[in-house]
């Protein structure tokens, strides 16, 4: 999508702090980190969030979350960390194309607020 900022961090159009890409995600830290390690997980393709997603995105959505883990064990953070995926914009959802937060390296309260 032409005017979407994260197909534009995808695609090297707007700088970003890459910490991880294969053929179906990109993942870098967030611009305003909330924990040590904040990361997004992106699919390359654009899907607006969660509401619009289609089966046709289940494997990616389920991709993501395996990112997460892989990236989890990478970064040292098993001990607890936390996938986060907003939906809509009461949940705080500011960017629309689908994309996980993974946060982790510090206490993380419950419930999230
Ligand atoms: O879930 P939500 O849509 O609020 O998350 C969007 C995230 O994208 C925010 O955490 C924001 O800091 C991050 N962001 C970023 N780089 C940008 C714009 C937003 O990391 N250029």
């Amino acid at each position: 999508m032409s005017d979407c900022l994260f197909c534009k961090i995808v695609a090297g159009q707007i700088p970003s702090k890459k910490v991880y890409e294969d053929e179906k995600v990109f993942v870098f830290q967030d611009i305003n980190p909330q924990a040590p390690i904040h990361f997004l997980i992106i699919p390359r393709q654009h899907i607006a969030g969660l509401k619009e997603a289609s089966e046709a995105d289940a494997e990616i959505i389920g991709y993501c979350h395996l990112i997460a883990a892989k990236l989890g064990k990478q970064y040292n953070v098993e001990d607890g960390y936390r996938t986060v995926l907003n939906v809509g914009p009461k949940s705080g959802q500011s960017v629309f194309h689908l994309h996980l937060h993974l946060l982790g390296g510090r206490d993380l309260t419950w419930p999230p607020g």
